[in-house]
């Protein structure tokens, strides 16, 4: 098919794998110095990502890949907020549950 424009790819905080952008979960650390998700991926600050499964968030946490990579602590909430989404409907493996604000 015509879809060969370039994907750009990131690396995943939790098992260091390489993933499609989109097909990754963003954290930024906003002017706030407060870290949260970023479901436009387009949010100002620095950033780092992490697979939608719910073991590359518990690996990123428990190797504090996030503080490293973002220099910055994430709040319980994040954390909980990361599980909440990845144990929801979609599922882990899926892509984000927010990726619905891609047209097409
Ligand atoms: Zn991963």
């Amino acid at each position: 098919m015509a879809r060969a424009r370039h994907e750009p790819v990131r690396t995943c905080v939790g098992c260091r794998g390489q993933a499609p952008r989109r097909a990754l979960v963003r954290l930024v650390r906003g002017p706030d110095g407060l870290v949260g998700l970023d479901p436009t991926g387009r949010a100002p600050g620095r950033g780092a990502y992490l697979h939608p499964d719910l073991a590359c968030v518990e690996s990123a946490r428990r190797r504090r890949a996030l503080e490293r990579s973002l220099r910055a602590h994430p709040s319980e909430a994040v954390w909980e907020r990361l599980r909440a989404i990845l144990s929801g409907p979609a599922g882990a493996g899926q892509a984000p549950v927010w990726s619905h604000d891609r047209p097409g």
